[in-house]
């Protein structure tokens, strides 16, 4: 199993320690030739996703990136990954990639709380950490998605959604390659398995 992580800008060296702490061989997506290198799943990291979001394109990665996902590499994105999935974001014209039916806030906690941790409920895990870093979270999730069980809501915090998933993508508006807790990942490698093992 290969896992990519696009590793233009934000937090994505976290997230390949995480992957090696777990045995699991991982490639970075930093030009349109390292989309050719096959693998299995992607994970979107944080950072700042209007910088992510013109990187892509100016790079030519957007397109080929959408369609993975849109045929059903499993995804992890956190944080500014999440804004890149989301079909909506809140006062904004347009989206980036548009794969998750869901309308999220950019930097929605505000400046006061802007950067906080917290340990909640993740739906099928139990308790874990949470460290949230001028968070999104999801205001909505298509009504019909959740309705058909594509959609899913993982964590909310503070009666906010801050955990989704839809079909093969997952979405944290927190940031679980910065705590020690590896189960989160470990639920996407499980995702990305069964993928191959379908294929
Ligand atoms: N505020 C950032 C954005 O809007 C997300 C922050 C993060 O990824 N830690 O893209």
């Amino acid at each position: 199993m290969t896992v990519a992580v696009l590793a233009l800008q934000g937090a994505f060296a976290e997230h390949e320690n995480v992957l090696k702490r777990l045995g699991v061989d991982c490639i970075e997506l930093r030009q349109a030739k390292d989309l050719e290198t096959p693998y299995d799943g992607i994970i979107l990291p944080g950072g700042e996703s209007t910088v992510q979001g013109k990187l892509l394109k100016e790079l030519g990665m957007f397109d080929t990136i959408k369609e993975q996902i849109e045929n059903g590499m499993p995804v992890l994105a956190t944080c500014a990954g999440l804004i890149l999935l989301a079909s909506e974001v809140e006062g904004q014209e347009g989206c980036h990639f548009g794969t998750i039916p869901m309308c999220v806030r950019r930097n929605a906690y505000g400046r006061q709380l802007g950067s906080f941790y917290t340990e909640e409920c993740f739906d099928g895990i139990g308790t874990v950490p949470m460290t949230f870093i001028r968070a999104p979270y999801v205001v909505e999730m298509d009504k019909d998605a959740l309705a058909s069980g594509n959609g899913q809501i993982l964590a909310v915090v503070n009666n906010r959604i801050v955990g989704v998933r839809y079909k093969n993508q997952f979405a944290f508006a927190f940031h679980p390659e910065l705590d020690p807790d590896t189960r989160i990942h470990q639920a996407f490698l499980d995702c990305v398995k069964d993928s191959i093992d379908l294929a």
